[in-house]
């Protein structure tokens, strides 16, 4: 078997096709934001892997689709269990992997990761309606849509991988997925585990490779009924024109550039505490709060009690324990970032927090950054960075508020901090965003939608939302029975 061992964890680097290791000639280089070692060669799949996935697929959606909700809940339950048993190994790889913090891996991400699979396991066994109108009933049917192809973004790779594969498992489809090439580890590693959990073979497929090989290759593909993709804007374009061809469903999480609003009648401490907690993950999260929007009386303080708490931040080794911060992905990435902010810088904004490479650690270690004095109009206002970058604007009135909260092609997420109830329903429902999070931020409840307004996404999942994407929903219509 090909594979690698990262921290002790013996991983596969073949694909997993029909429920067994299909290696490519043909590798890349997977490498460690951590210390940009090379901690794997992993098969680059093109057409020929492409093509075997999906038609394996078909078959396993044949058995897969074939089976009774409840014998579905009880694999998903059983995929939930081992990743539970396995979260210090699935941790420990993804954090070499993509540089996101060990802790918040151990903590929360691999229990969601599992709790993706109990919650669309459960809701899927009370999926079903019926209504009655002068005796005839209509009854919901949700069936299997056949293959679903699921492709994923580096930042949260297992995480963001199973909210698209529980949901599409549990409606009874196959599943083939691209993980990211950035980070393509613990998506191997739950093939394994949905192997042992006794997923029948074909249901369940990982194809490895770069997004314009592997990944264009299978959202244009013919015989896919689904395809549900987590990325940036400009890729979801490419694949919102490949699914178009076929007239596939397309399912597209995009980017973000998400406004926190915070007004004077909030809690201070509050309000700083989460605006400095917008550079999780090295600001490499899709829902970052990235503008900073704040009420002018309360500009001074919260401006002085922001540069206190950040400069406290940790940036480190992600492994280390008292780290809050680690690297970016990747040089190409790193690089990236850092052209937004030196073009910021060129535009006028003030870098009053950071504003460039963290010099002392050397790497990909990116310092977090904040700008004020930022010009209308300017990039860094508009363009989602992806990294620990914020910008600070101030605002007079509601109104102003919430039109510079809306001024952006964005529509992700919106933050809202304000002590007053009604304007909290007031501006909350004036702002432009698949979710408006007031007082609190990242709480998820799995039943609520989700999803990006704008350009940040096409359609909502979570809950039944998942269900009306991924199944075939059916209207049954019956005349009445004679008794
Ligand atoms: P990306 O668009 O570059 O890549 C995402 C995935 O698409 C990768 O697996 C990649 O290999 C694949 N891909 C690339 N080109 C492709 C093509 N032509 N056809 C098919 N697939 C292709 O995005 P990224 O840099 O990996 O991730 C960062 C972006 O993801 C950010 O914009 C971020 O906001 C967004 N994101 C959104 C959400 C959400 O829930 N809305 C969550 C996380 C990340």
């Amino acid at each position: 078997m090909t594979g690698a061992e990262i921290e002790g964890v013996q991983v596969a680097t073949a694909h997993w096709i029909g429920g067994e290791r299909v290696a490519s000639a043909a590798t890349f280089e997977d490498v460690s934001p951590i210390d940009e070692t090379v901690l794997a060669e992993v098969s680059r799949g093109t057409a020929a892997e492409t093509d075997r996935a999906v038609a394996t697929a078909r078959e396993g959606a044949d058995v897969w689709g074939g089976t009774t909700p409840k014998e579905r809940a009880e694999v998903l339950h059983r995929i939930a269990d081992l990743v539970e048993e396995r979260i210090p190994q699935l941790a420990a790889v993804e954090t070499r992997d993509n540089g996101s913090l060990l802790r918040s891996m151990r903590n929360s991400v691999m229990p969601r990761v599992a709790r993706n699979f109990r919650f669309f396991a459960d809701q899927l066994t009370e999926l079903g309606e019926s209504f009655e109108m002068n005796g005839f009933e209509s009854r919901t049917e949700w069936d299997p849509s056949g293959v679903t192809v699921v492709i994923t973004p580096w930042n949260a790779p297992l995480m963001l991988a199973t909210w698209r594969v529980a949901p599409a498992l549990a409606a009874g489809n196959a599943v083939v997925l691209k993980p990211p090439e950035w980070a393509p580890l613990t998506a191997s590693m739950l093939a394994d585990i949905t192997r042992e959990a006794g997923m029948p073979d074909g249901a369940f497929n990982v194809v490895q490779g770069i997004g314009e090989e592997a990944g264009a290759a299978l959202t244009a593909h013919p015989e896919v009924d689904r395809i549900a993709f987590t990325g940036s804007i400009e890729t979801g374009k490419l694949v919102a024109q490949a699914a178009a061809a076929n007239l596939t469903p397309a399912s597209l999480e995009l980017g973000g550039k998400s406004p926190f609003v915070a007004f004077a009648d909030a809690d201070l401490d509050a309000v700083v505490k989460q605006a400095v907690n917008q550079f999780d993950n090295a600001g490499q999260v899709c829902l970052s709060g990235t503008r900073l929007i704040v009420e002018r009386s309360m500009h001074d303080a919260f401006l002085d009690r922001f540069v206190e708490a950040a400069g406290a931040i940790v940036q480190g080794d992600p492994r280390e324990d008292a780290t809050d911060i680690g690297p970016q992905i990747t040089r190409q990435h790193f690089e990236r970032v850092d052209g937004f902010v030196q073009r910021a810088k060129t535009e006028g904004a003030k870098a009053i927090v950071g504003g460039g490479p963290n010099e002392e650690l050397g790497g990909l270690y990116y310092r977090p950054t904040l700008f004020t004095d930022v010009p209308a109009g300017a990039e860094i206002l508009r363009k989602e960075v992806f990294g620990p970058v914020l910008t600070l604007q101030t605002f007079e009135s509601e109104d102003e508020a919430i039109f510079l909260a809306n001024e952006t092609e964005y529509g992700l997420a919106a933050i809202l901090y304000t002590g007053d109830r009604d304007r909290a329903e007031r501006v909350s429902s004036r702002l432009v965003a698949g979710t408006v999070w007031v007082n609190c931020f990242f709480v998820r409840d799995l039943r609520a939608p989700f999803g990006g307004a704008r350009s940040s996404g096409v359609g909502r999942e979570g809950g039944v939302y998942s269900f009306d994407f991924y199944a075939d929903v059916k209207n049954v219509c019956s005349a009445p029975w004679e008794a």
